[in-house]
C-alpha cells in the first residue's frame, strides 16, 4: 500500500494520467483520486493530463478536466498514472518523464512496475479503481468520490459479472452505495446503453465474424471505410468484443478496427483457457489474462495469421 497524501506532501504542482482511449475504470480512477487530493491539498495545483473519454462519462465529476492537451511547461512535482504502463498515457507521457517523482496505481499483470518511483501494483485487483479506494480509505470517501470509484469498477469487471470481481469488490461496492448516488441509471448511461448507430455497427461486425481453429477463435473487424461511412470513432467500438467472446464454443475472441493504412487497434477476450495478456504482450501491447489489448500492422489476415500462431501455441493439440 503507498501513502499517497504523504507520497505528495512537500508537492506544489501534482499531474495525473491515465491510458489513452480511456475506458470507465481509467476515467473513474483519475476523477476520484483528483477530487481527493484537491479536497485533501488545498495549497497545490492539481492538472488531469487525460484523452477525452467517450461523452457517456460526461457525468463523472472531473469529466471536464479531460481534455486531451495541457499546454503549460510545467514540471511537476509528482506525477501520478493511473491504470496504465508510462509508455501508454500519450501526450501525458513528456511531462511524466520530467516530473521529480512518479507514482504508479495499477492492477494490469503485464505491468512489471518498473516505469516510476513509487509503484502500487496489484493484479489481483478488478480494477484500477478498486486500489484507488484503498488508497483514499473508506474514511475519506464522499458522494462524487464513491460514484467515480463505483463507475471504474463496474467497467472493468463487467457489472460484476466477470471473473475479477471478488468479494473485496463486492465488499468495497456495498460501501460505496452507502453514498447514495443512482447507481442503475449510471450502469445504464455508461454501460449498456448504445446509440443507433454504436447497435449498427455492433451488428455489422457479429455479420462479419469469422470462426476458426474448430470454433474455439472468432474475430471480426471494422476497417476505415465503414468507420467513415457510420462516421463512427473507437468509443463507438465499445462492447463489441464481449459479444464476440459469448459465442457458444468461443475460448478467444479478437476484434480490430483499423487506426492506420494497415495498422489496427486489438482486442482480445478469453473465456480462460487462453491468456491473452501474453499473446498481446508477445505482440507489444498487454492488459489481463481474460482481456487485453495491442496494436498491430500488416493486412487484416496478416494480423489475424500471427495472432492465431500465438493464440495456437497455448492449445497443445493444435497447430
Ligand atoms: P480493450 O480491449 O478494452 O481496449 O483493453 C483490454 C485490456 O487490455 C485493458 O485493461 C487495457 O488497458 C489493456 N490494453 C489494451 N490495449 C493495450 C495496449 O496496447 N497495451 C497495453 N499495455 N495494454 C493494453
Ligand atoms: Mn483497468
Amino acid at each position: 500500500m503507498i501513502n499517497i497524501l504523504n507520497e505528495c506532501k512537500d508537492a506544489k504542482t501534482i499531474g495525473i494520467s491515465g491510458h489513452v482511449r480511456p475506458d470507465g475504470d481509467c476515467v473513474g480512477s483519475v476523477s476520484a483520486l483528483y477530487q481527493f487530493l484537491k479536497k485533501s491539498l488545498k495549497n497545490t495545483e492539481i492538472e488531469v493530463l487525460l484523452e477525452e473519454p467517450s461523452g457517456v462519462f460526461s457525468d463523472v465529476p472531473a469529466y471536464e478536466l479531460m481534455t486531451g492537451s495541457y499546454d503549460k511547461q510545467t514540471e511537476f512535482d509528482v506525477f501520478i498514472i493511473l491504470d496504465s504502463v508510462m509508455d501508454r498515457i500519450g501526450f501525458a507521457e513528456e511531462y511524466a518523464k520530467k516530473a521529480k517523482k512518479t507514482i504508479n496505481i495499477d492492477h494490469h499483470i503485464s505491468n512489471e512496475g518498473i516505469d516510476c518511483d513509487v509503484n502500487y501494483i496489484v493484479p489481483t485487483a478488478s480494477s484500477c479503481a478498486e486500489l484507488v479506494y484503498e488508497v483514499i480509505g473508506e474514511e475519506n470517501l464522499d458522494e462524487q468520490i464513491a460514484k467515480s470509484i463505483y463507475i471504474g469498477i463496474i467497467h472493468d469487471c463487467g457489472v460484476f459479472q466477470y471473473s475479477n470481481t471478488s468479494p473485496k469488490t463486492l465488499r468495497i461496492a456495498a460501501n460505496l452505495l452507502e453514498y447514495g448516488f443512482d447507481f442503475p441509471k449510471l450502469i445504464d448511461e455508461t454501460f449498456y446503453e448504445k446509440t443507433y448507430v454504436q447497435n449498427q455497427i455492433l451488428g455489422r461486425a457479429l455479420l462479419e465474424s469469422i470462426l476458426f481453429m474448430d470454433g474455439k477463435c472468432i474475430a471480426s473487424m471494422i476497417d476505415r471505410k465503414l468507420m467513415e461511412f457510420y462516421n463512427a470513432t473507437s468509443k463507438d467500438f465499445d462492447g463489441i468484443v464481449n459479444q464476440l467472446r459469448i459465442v457458444k464454443g468461443v475460448e478467444c475472441a479478437i476484434f480490430m478496427y483499423e487506426i492506420g493504412t494497415l495498422e489496427y487497434k486489438i482486442s482480445l477476450r478469453s473465456c480462460g483457457a487462453v491468456d491473452v495478456a501474453k499473446v498481446a504482450s508477445y505482440f507489444g501491447g498487454g492488459g489481463h489474462v481474460r482481456a487485453a489489448g495491442c496494436t498491430m500492422c500488416g493486412t487484416y489476415y496478416d494480423v489475424l495469421n500471427n495472432l492465431s500462431k500465438e493464440i495456437a501455441k497455448q492449445f497443445p493439440n493444435m497447430d
